[in-house]
């Protein structure tokens, strides 16, 4: 069990509906020392690759890129929640429907901060059904740069998201592959790694 997974087994809680809350110690409250852990892992798991920019979505994304760019020492652009009102032609947009909330949410990024030169990382805390990932990526084919890879800390591996993605030929690297769990027991099962 590597040190995530070992804090999932220990601080993570399983709620109907296929949700693992992990708000103790990854999108609420927040362990740096955790989050760089991970941040070297990722760094190990892309050697070799030229990344020049990491991408992630507002909110519980932002806090794990934030760290993993250090370990990259390059700069984190954010995906925003806009409201339609707000957007100009500056923009790339794209709609991602949200696991959580159930929501649709236009995501935009300024064209000032993506373009056709950046080889990007995409970070995100969780990966489910893809739908978060597909708006990522759509963005950067927007701007014609070129995903590199895409770095999740836990994935949720009984959902769609991580199939789908891996048969589009990305480099997928999930620090934590969920294969199920169980909400009146609590136990988290992991894949094998
Ligand atoms: P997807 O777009 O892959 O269906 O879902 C990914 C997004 O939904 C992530 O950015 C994350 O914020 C949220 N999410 C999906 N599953 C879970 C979960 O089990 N727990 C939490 N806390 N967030 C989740």
């Amino acid at each position: 069990m590597n040190c995530l997974e070992e804090r999932i087994a220990r601080d993570g809680v399983v709620k109907e509906g296929n949700v693992l809350k992990v708000d103790s110690f990854l999108n609420h409250q927040m362990d740096i020392n955790l989050f760089d852990q991970m941040g070297a892992e990722f760094k190990k798991r892309f050697e070799g690759k030229n990344i020049n920019k990491i991408l992630t979505i507002e909110a519980s994304g932002i806090g794990i890129a934030c760290v993993v760019a250090r370990h990259f020492n390059v700069p984190v652009v954010f995906a925003k929640k806009a409201k339609s009102i707000n957007i100009d032609g500056d923009v790339y947009i794209a709609e991602v429907e949200s696991f959580t909330h159930k929501r649709k949410n236009q995501v935009i990024v300024s064209k000032s901060f993506l373009t056709s030169d950046d080889h990007v990382l995409i970070i995100d805390d969780f990966l489910a059904n893809g739908c978060a990932l597909q708006g990522l990526i759509s963005i950067v084919n927007q701007a014609g740069g070129t995903v590199e890879g895409i770095g999740i800390a836990i994935e949720k591996g009984f959902q769609m998201g991580g199939q789908m993605i891996r048969n589009l030929g990305y480099q997928l690297e999930s620090l934590a592959i969920v294969e199920g769990m169980d909400p009146a027991t609590g136990e988290v099962k992991f894949r094998e790694q």
